[in-house]
Order: structure tokens, then sequence, then C-alpha cells
């Protein structure tokens, strides 16, 4: 299966996700929370992708992204992010895709989203530092969504683009 049409089954079982916990979800447009804050860990495949997506932007657009990507820093927002939405939405990384959404890993942790701690994502069921619900049982770590592919290696965005 080539990337894209791995994207797309992505995508739409992600999109099952978000509907299974939508009482959970406050995604909204205008909300940019899961974009400034992070270290937005990619692989090398993604990042190729994520390269076509800024290739084929405006030139102005482009500039934005240049100059915030000179002044980027480990942890803070993303680069991409321009007027408070992701300028390379159809190419963003995986990580991107399944922020939002809690999931059961390998180690039977699971994980939660940033934004619980602001009055969102799962946040009325999420006491003592877990959620009180059952969690999506699929691991959407990059990782593991990208098994079985050559994805090379990963590192976190500021670390790729430094
Ligand atoms: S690539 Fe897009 S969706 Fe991903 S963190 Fe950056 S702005 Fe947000």
């Amino acid at each position: 299966m080539n990337y894209k049409d791995f994207l797309k089954a992505l995508d739409k079982k992600l999109a099952e996700y978000f509907e299974r916990d939508s009482e959970h979800i406050y995604c909204q447009i205008g909300c940019s929370a899961c974009c400034e804050k992070g270290d937005y860990p990619l692989s090398q495949l993604e990042l190729e992708y994520l390269m076509q997506g800024f290739i084929a932007l405006d030139n102005p657009t482009k500039q934005r992204v240049q100059e915030n990507v000179k002044n980027i820093q480990k942890g803070g927002v993303c680069p991409f992010l321009i007027d408070k939405k992701c300028s390379v939405y159809p190419y963003r990384p995986i990580i991107c895709r399944v922020h939002g959404l809690a999931y059961l890993c390998n180690n039977m942790t699971v994980k939660v989203p940033y934004c619980v701690n602001v009055g969102k994502n799962y946040h009325k069921v999420y006491e003592n530092g877990e959620i009180v619900i059952n969690p999506i049982s699929e691991n959407l770590d990059t990782k593991i969504l990208l098994k079985g592919c050559n994805y090379g290696e990963i590192r976190n965005l500021a670390d790729w683009l430094k």
C-alpha cells in the first residue's frame, strides 16, 4: 500500500474513533492547542510528504512558515501553524491526525491528549491522572501504525528542520 492510501485508510479509522468518543471530544475549528505545544515526532517518510505540502503553499505562506522555522523552539508552536490553522493539513504527520484521542499503549498505560489539562478532550472523565472510561484499545503510536512500512528514522520536527 502506498503512503497516500495508508493515510486514507488511517483517516477513516480515526474518524470512527473520534465518532466513538465524540461526547468527550471538544476539537473545533479555531482551536489549535495541539499545534502550540509539542515535539511533533515524525518519520522520514512523513517528513517527505509534509515537505510536498510545504512546496504546494503560495509564496507568502511559505515565507511565514520559513520565518517560523527560524524561531522554532523545542516543545513550542509548530511552524506550519498559520493564523491558527494548519497550512499543510492534508499532508500533516500521523501524530497530528491521532492527537485528541485517548488510547491504550503496549505497556497498558493510556495516552491522553495534552488538552485534557486545559478543560478540553476527556476532561470530564479524567480523574487523578487517568480516564475513567474504556480507552480506544488500539495503540495509535506512529511507530506501531507504520509497522511494516519503510518509514525511516523518527525525530522531533525541530530536529528535522534545524
Ligand atoms: S503540521 Fe499542522 S496539524 Fe501538525 S502540529 Fe503542525 S500545524 Fe498542527
